[in-house]
């Protein structure tokens, strides 16, 4: 490996205090945060190296939680989901307290359980204006939202949309004991072809002021 700066040494990998779990780059970790009663951050390690008096940093890239976004939590964003931030930072490694996964979200919603350590990331986030990329997605449903999968959708034999049993009137437990669902555009006889959508995810605002770092 080559050295970086005098007395800097990269590291392959650091084993988190008092477990055998073992971190290199690439990995998505759980770091302490300055406030115990917040979840943890979480991030992922580009790099991992120690300083001449061996105290061990990890370059991190932070995942931003909805809520953590200047948007904000919308209705749908699940409740695993994570933004893959452009806001780095370096880290003493002894902040990290566990290892996660960050699915993409095709591969999340295939999870058969979701764990503590499972999570999601289908947008990347610009920290200092709120915008997402990719800016639109595609919406499902009479109500032209984009996919929330912690939420039950049906999907529709005829026009292969899918749909909230809410919006369609039913139940989770009825659309549940469903074997066959066909929307109402479907079922009743005039077959005007449905055009999908897109839906803005990024806030319309202009970015203002930079907004303040997180104290980590
Ligand atoms: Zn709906
Ligand atoms: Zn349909």
């Amino acid at each position: 490996m080559a050295k970086t700066k005098p007395g800097k040494k990269d590291l392959e990998s650091y084993t988190i205090k008092g477990t055998n779990k073992v971190v290199r780059a690439g990995d998505c970790v759980l770091m302490r945060p300055s406030d115990s009663d917040k979840p943890p951050y979480v991030a992922r390690v580009e790099k991992i190296e120690s300083d001449n008096r061996n105290n061990v940093k990890v370059r991190v890239r932070w995942y931003y939680r909805p809520e953590e976004s200047i948007g904000g939590r919308r209705q749908f964003h699940g409740a695993k989901e994570l933004f893959l931030s452009d806001h780095y930072d370096v880290q003493s490694a002894h902040t990290i307290e566990g290892k996660c996964i960050v699915h993409s979200f095709k591969n999340y919603t295939k999870l058969e359980n979701v764990g503590a350590e499972d999570y999601f990331c289908r947008f990347e986030y610009k920290a200092a204006t709120g915008g997402f990329t990719p800016d639109r997605v595609a919406v499902y449903c009479k109500c032209e939202m984009p996919y929330n999968p912690d939420d039950l959708m049906v999907q529709c034999e005829g026009c292969k949309d899918w749909f909230h049993p809410s919006c369609m009137g039913m139940s989770i437990e009825q659309a549940k004991k469903l074997d066959h669902f066909l929307c109402s555009d479907c079922s009743s006889e005039d077959d005007d072809k449905r055009s999908r959508n897109s839906y803005p995810v990024s806030p319309l605002a202009e970015p203002k002021v930079e907004p303040k770092r997180r104290k980590r």
